[in-house]
């Protein structure tokens, strides 16, 4: 068991766009210094892959993921309307990374004081499959927008699975089926039937209910205790996670994880944050609790709880924090004193 646990795993890096290198490194620091057991192969992707004159995700990044089918990945930046398709969408895409799990936990109490809320999303179907197009009318050849949603039984049935199988190891007590099923009766009333079904199989272990997406919204914000855990189909589920990060005091505190069968990606739910790039500002908090879901996914929740227990200690009893928390430290100077508490 010992001698297991000496073992390293091999792992993909990628310090992506804009802030990414920034709390990259911070986050490797502390997994570091916390004797994480990942071995990293660092890769490009995004913006640095393409100023290298390449695709931006090259094919080298994407064998490296294929063999190490784990990965942290810094945020990329996607041209808005135009330009490259975004790689975020194109990595769930050829690893099936069907289940995004985006936690909501408070740290630093404000408005709200015990938020604790999982939310996972549906992350490969739904409206987000994007397939657009245009009808002209006239002499506007872009008079009619249609874009067309796409849910399978199959994908539904999967995601909530996912869902009530993370609720009962991780000893949750109640899911929430968000959907739209009163209007897009077939797009997410196939979500909510085939959630429902599921349910069924879980009967006594987990409590089930659901809330039309709009209500859903609301209620986070009048009254967000009533919730355990939220299933939502793939539009909805970016949503109501942005929502949810605003609820424990915004971006700089959101972690996010990419899970198929057969890889994982682990990332902040933060962008590149162009506005304040290279001025080391940047809040490495996302990215680390990122990192701590990467090692509660092998297998090392002993260290994630260290990791989690830290972070805490440095934000709340050692007001160490970021200029977004409304503090003065650096990420360098953060990531310091948070490593002095591992
Ligand atoms: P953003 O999340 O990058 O920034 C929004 C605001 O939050 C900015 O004011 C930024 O300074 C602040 N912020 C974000 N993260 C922060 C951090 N860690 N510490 C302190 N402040 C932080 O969103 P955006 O500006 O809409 O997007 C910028 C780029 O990122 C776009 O190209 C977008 O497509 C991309 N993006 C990538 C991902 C990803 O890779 N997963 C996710 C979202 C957006």
């Amino acid at each position: 068991m010992e001698e297991q646990r000496n073992d390293k795993i091999p792992a993909t890096l990628i310090a992506g766009d804009g802030i990414g290198p920034e709390v990259t490194k911070a986050t490797v620091a502390v997994l570091d210094a916390l004797g994480a057991p990942f071995e990293w192969d660092e890769r490009k992707a995004g913006m640095s892959a393409v100023n290298d004159g390449g695709d931006p995700l090259p094919s080298a990044t994407l064998d490296s993921i294929r063999r190490t089918r784990l990965a942290l990945k810094g945020p990329l930046t996607t041209p808005v309307g135009g330009g490259f398709r975004s790689v975020n969408v194109r990595l769930r895409e050829e690893f099936k990374l069907y289940a995004n799990l985006r936690p909501a936990k408070t740290i630093i109490p404000g408005r709200y004081d015990n938020i604790d809320i999982v939310l996972v999303r549906e992350n490969i179907e739904g409206l987000y499959v994007a397939h657009e197009h245009f009808i002209p009318v006239g002499n506007d050849p872009r008079a009619v927008a249609v874009s067309t949603g796409v849910n399978t039984r199959d994908g539904c049935r999967r995601i909530a699975r996912f869902a009530f199988e993370y609720a009962v190891s991780h000893g949750r007590k109640k899911i929430t089926i968000v959907h739209k099923a009163n209007v897009l009766k077939a797009l997410t009333g196939i979500f909510l039937e085939a959630a429902r079904e599921v349910a069924t199989e879980y009967a006594g272990r987990v409590e089930v209910d659901d809330r039309i997406v709009d209500a859903c919204a609301m209620q986070l914000v009048l009254n967000p205790s009533q919730f355990d855990m939220l299933l939502c189909t793939n539009l909805f589920g970016d949503i109501l996670s942005d929502e949810l990060a605003g609820l424990v005091g915004g971006l700089g505190l959101a972690p996010g994880a990419n899970i198929g069968e057969h890889a994982a990606i682990f990332e902040a739910v933060h962008g590149s944050a162009p506005d304040i790039a290279g001025k080391g500002v940047a809040n490495p908090v996302s990215l680390m609790l990122a990192a701590g879901l990467m090692l509660e996914h092998v297998g090392r929740a002993d260290l994630a709880g260290r990791l989690r227990q830290a972070i805490s200690v440095t934000l709340l009893e050692d007001q160490v924090r970021t200029r977004d928390l409304g503090g003065t430290a650096g990420t360098d100077a953060f990531t310091a004193a948070l490593i002095r508490r591992l």
